[in-house]
């Protein structure tokens, strides 16, 4: 399967690019995937083969990969004006009208944004906002940042301490102060005869003890993923955000949704925190925001926090942050041109109209008795392979189940995400009912080969 020759593209990836988050021995083994194009939500590579992305990318290119309208938007603004930055009291009429209507959409009756080019750069923006306005009222030991244990924030320094996997020690990493709580997981972290409630009052408790612990006046702020993303597509228990918030409001700590995942339709709604019913004090966007189409992040405060955010930058006359492309106007101009295609050509629609028949297929993916749970929300969901599904054993490690289902996907022309033990699915919003068909009819051939080699 492996192109050999030294002037293969495989060997000229190999040759000299890194790879982010890829298993090397499977690359040794099976080369580079070197993509070309796209059509809707297939990628071609340079052999001229066809993948279904069952992961739009990176959870990100869901109006597929040859959306005209969004590619003449970027056209239009690259025509008009090509580049600038939001520093010094200037910003472009694009990022003017993007900020607009991120609040307009937002769940905030007011507020304010500030770009970056990256969910990572976002999460870390976001914790420097926080100390920063902590800082200036007084509060400068009010540092420490409380995330999940499994939850996916980025990879920056500061983000990757937020993000809870143990893959972060190689790094020497978190660094001090970033506090872990249990991943919300009802299936693999409940107790036994524990109620999904019991679970919810147990996590809400831990809270508060981490907090009491800690001291609450240092304690910066809390973030969470409405629904678990790179962690496995894992939703919240019944409750969980209802019993945190008020914990949290209690000791004065800000609550961020991290919806770099969540906003913009992946749960059926245009924010995750909307889905389960509770209203944060900021929303961190990315992915989703420019469909793919540009780097781009936001942090959109709500009231609160924007008048905080104010108030310490006018003490010292600035707020002293920002990166050379934020609110780039291509990027904003896209950015307008995304949630328009999303919200209102029937995308976010899509998503509510499909996600019934998604479920029914996952659902009935959990007969095969090598799959513990089929778990999701909206057009985003995991299966988790178990040697032994009354105990939840796993697989052995070594047997790299999740990789060999993943690769036999690719090998019959689909693009899914092995994570964990688990298979994460998250189309495109354009998919059709016969894409999600295509979709299962090779996950599941692919499940039944492996399982096979494996049992
Ligand atoms: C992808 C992701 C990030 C990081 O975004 P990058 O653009 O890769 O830096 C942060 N938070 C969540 C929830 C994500 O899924």
């Amino acid at each position: 399967m492996k192109d050999q020759s030294p002037n293969s593209w495989e060997a000229r990836a190999d040759a000299h690019s890194f790879y982010g988050f890829t298993d090397l021995p499977t690359i040794e083994n099976r080369g580079a995937t070197v993509l070309t194009h796209g059509r809707g939500p297939y990628v071609f590579d340079v052999h001229g083969r066809q993948f279904l992305d069952a992961n739009s990318g990176l959870w990100n290119m869901v109006a597929g990969f040859d959306h005209a309208g969004l590619a003449q938007a970027a056209k239009d603004q690259y025509d008009r004006f090509p580049g600038y930055h939001a520093f010094f009291g200037r910003m472009s009429d694009q990022t003017v009208m993007l900020s607009e209507k991120l609040v307009e959409v937002s769940p905030f009756e007011s507020g304010k944004v500030f770009y970056t080019n990256s969910g990572s750069e976002a999460n870390d923006t976001m914790v420097k906002m926080l100390w920063f306005l902590h800082g200036s009222e007084g509060h400068d030991q009010r540092r420490k940042i409380i995330t999940r244990k499994n939850a996916y924030h980025g990879v920056t320094a500061v983000s990757a301490s937020m993000t809870g996997k143990p893959y972060n020690s190689v790094f020497g990493l978190p660094l001090p102060g970033f506090l872990h709580l249990t991943c919300p997981h009802y299936w693999r972290e409940g107790q036994p005869g524990e109620t999904e409630a019991q679970f919810t009052a147990r996590l809400a408790a831990e809270l508060e003890e981490m907090i009491l612990r800690e001291g609450a006046d240092t304690i910066a702020g809390f973030f969470a993923e409405p629904v678990l993303g790179a962690g496995g597509v894992i939703p919240p228990p019944e409750g969980y955000f209802q019993a945190l918030q008020p914990i949290l409001q209690k000791y004065g700590i800000p609550l961020i949704s991290d919806e770099v995942i969540c906003g913009f339709g992946r749960t059926g709604h245009t924010w995750g925190c909307e889905a389960y019913g509770f209203v944060p004090d900021a929303i961190i966007s990315s992915k989703n925001l420019t469909a793919g189409y540009f780097p781009m992040g936001a942090v959109i405060l709500g009231p609160q926090l924007t008048q905080r955010l104010q108030a310490a930058s006018e003490a010292i006359e600035e707020f002293p942050h920002g990166f050379t492309a934020s609110g780039h106007p291509v990027g904003s101009a896209i950015a307008l041109k995304a949630i328009d295609v999303i919200m209102n050509e029937g995308l976010a629609e899509n998503v509510r109209r499909l996600t019934p028949y998604f479920e029914a297929h996952m659902q009935r993916l959990l007969e095969n008795p090598n799959i513990g749970e089929a778990r999701g929300k909206g057009l985003m969901g995991a299966l988790e392979a178990v040697q032994d599904k009354g105990s939840k054993t796993p697989f052995a490690a070594e047997l790299s189940v999740s990789e060999r289902i993943a690769n036999t996907c690719t090998d019959h022309g689909l693009i899914c995400r092995p994570l964990g033990q688990s298979i994460v699915l998250c189309p495109a919003f354009i998919f059709t009912e016969s894409h999600i068909d295509e979709m299962f009819e090779k996950l599941e051939a692919a499940l039944k080969q492996v399982f096979r080699e494996v049992a």
